[in-house]
């Protein structure tokens, strides 16, 4: 969701030096608050660790104890307290340390300031940058194509070469591709892979039938190597013959693999582009188990693999996918929703007896399964 932005950024000798009071300044805080909590712990173990909200309560209560602290930007402090509080809990679930105390010491420093209203912000050629209390700072790379809207939070640092940066937390741009009022429904299929509402076929590109020959090859080869290996009590690893043959075993599979994941992409790309809402069978696994035939168990790893890659794409551009419960596809009329009942396999066509229109088994049931979808997606 979120990416970070690394640039070199030239404060001047007043944002320098107001740079490093807070970085003193979010340590103080983070120390003073990390031994309260040490002390109280100490006194009574059994006390519940202070949420963020009591711990940031009690900033007010130090800003007027120790007055300098209202120098610094505030949200910096904030955030220093929300770190120490983040730190107890990954602590007390043994996913980080014991939060320490920081010294000034290192060379390495920074703070963390997140976004308020406006308070972080580029000029209008993003080659400034605005921080609270620092004012405008000169950026070395032009930010380009963020929009201010983008920005999290910003994280000032000074690295051991002595040099600033500042590492901005933006959204990721919207990927969002542009709308076009489409529906589709999709049937999931052995022959075609994939078959459309409106009649789009994508053929299955039937790879394992194209790398038969050298598959059977290669592992016949792999298995004779083997056993001679162990006849002449040769370790596999050890037997060169046996893993060369092995090697273009894997090959094949890596290259198999390959292939029907370039045309998955291809296919669902082409999908996300042209239609803004896609329904598509649920994949009863249980379903597939029961049936033995080859050519169906292959086609369902790339049924998988298919809506897995579809779905992932309806989120990042912001389509819509709707899985639906397949209830008899293929024996409705998608024009008139006559049931005709149970058709077997090998019909490939059929005409409905009531409105006689004639229908492609897949695209009618492609379009059946766009039906349920919309029908689904209005009662959400
Ligand atoms: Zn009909």
């Amino acid at each position: 969701m979120y990416k970070g932005i690394e640039c070199k950024i030239y404060p001047n000798q007043e944002q320098e030096n107001l740079i490093h009071m807070t970085f003193g300044h979010t340590r103080f805080i983070w120390n003073e608050m990390l031994e309260m909590l040490n002390a109280r712990y100490e006194n009574n173990p059994d006390l519940k660790l202070l949420s963020y909200t009591a711990l940031s309560s009690m900033i007010p209560q130090m800003k007027r104890e120790f007055e300098w602290l209202k120098d610094v930007d505030s949200v910096a402090i904030q955030c220093a307290v929300k770190r120490l509080s983040e730190t107890f809990d990954r602590f007390f679930k043994g996913l980080s340390k014991h939060p320490k105390f920081k010294s000034g010491k290192f060379v390495r420093q920074s703070y963390l300031s997140t976004i308020r209203g406006n308070n972080i912000r580029f000029n209008h050629n993003q080659r400034y940058i605005k921080l609270p209390k620092l004012g405008w700072l000169k950026c070395k790379n032009s930010f380009k194509h963020i929009e201010n809207a983008r920005i999290k939070s910003v994280t000032v640092k000074r690295k051991p070469t002595g040099h600033y940066y500042i590492s901005v937390l933006v959204t990721r741009e919207n990927q969002a591709l542009p709308k076009t009022k489409q529906s589709v429904g999709i049937d999931l299929g052995v022959s075609d892979l994939a078959i459309t509402s409106d009649g789009q076929k994508f053929a299955s590109q039937r790879l394992h039938l194209k790398y038969q020959k050298q598959m059977r090859y290669w592992e016949k080869r792999m298995a004779r190597r083997g056993l001679a290996a162990k006849a002449k009590g040769i370790a596999l690893r050890e037997a060169k013959n046996y893993q060369t043959a092995k090697r273009h075993v894997a090959r094949l599979h890596e290259k198999i693999s390959n292939t029907r994941k370039d045309y998955i992409h291809k296919i669902t790309t082409t999908l996300v582009s042209q239609y803004d809402s896609i329904s598509i069978e649920n994949l009863k696994t249980t379903n597939l188990m029961k049936n033995h035939a080859l050519a169906r168990s292959i086609a369902s790893q790339s049924w998988r693999q298919f809506r897995n890659v579809l779905k992932y794409k309806c989120d990042i551009y912001a389509k819509q996918l709707i899985v639906v419960n397949l209830h008899k596809t293929s024996q409705l009329c998608s024009s008139c929703q006559f049931d005709s009942g149970k058709k077997p396999l090998n019909i490939r066509q059929w005409t409905c007896p009531q409105c006689s229109i004639h229908h492609d088994r897949d695209i009618n049931a492609a379009k059946n399964i766009m039906i349920i979808g919309l029908g689904q997606a209005l009662v959400k």
